[in-house]
């Protein structure tokens, strides 16, 4: 899987109606999307995907916030995906991203951040699964 990343739109994106915007910039920069849903995480699904930050103090938060609407998990396809589309979206702060990053162009706040994207290939591969499984990946996306 190392030609792949995951991408979420988290609900700031979607209740901002930036979903077209957002994935019009990512596909203009050469990934190819190769399977996307629109979900509504529940607090154990959002829990365990950011088990990781589960000792951090922005926790509970965090999981307030990507549980407050839909989101859109998207599984990504290039050569070099996870650094190519970690420098795409920005900084995880906005205000640290750079100019034309899809962080600095559409973010509020360091949570309200826009996006995801996997920090790794062992990763990403983990991050798709918790989004689609794999007979869905297989049967529906031919991946
Ligand atoms: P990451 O695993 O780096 O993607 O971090 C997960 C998400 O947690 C980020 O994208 C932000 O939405 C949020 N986050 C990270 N660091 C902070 C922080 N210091 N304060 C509040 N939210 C944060």
């Amino acid at each position: 899987m190392g030609n792949r990343t995951l991408a979420i739109l988290k609900p700031d994106c979607v209740q901002k109606n930036l979903i077209g915007k957002v994935i019009t910039h990512i596909t203009e920069a050469g990934f190819k999307v190769v399977a996307m849903k629109m979900t509504h995480l529940t607090k154990e699904s959002a829990g365990g995907f950011y088990e990781i930050h589960k000792e951090r103090p922005f926790y509970n938060d965090l999981v307030k916030y990507m549980t407050s609407g839909p989101v859109v998990p998207i599984a990504l396809e290039k050569e070099n995906a996870v650094e190519d589309f970690r420098t795409l979206i920005g900084a995880t702060n906005p205000q640290n991203a750079a100019e034309g990053t899809i962080r600095k162009m559409y973010a509020d706040s360091i949570e309200a951040n826009i996006i995801h994207g996997s920090d790794s290939d062992e990763n990403a591969a983990k991050e798709i699964l918790h989004f689609f499984s794999r007979k869905e990946l297989l049967e529906n996306y031919g991946l």
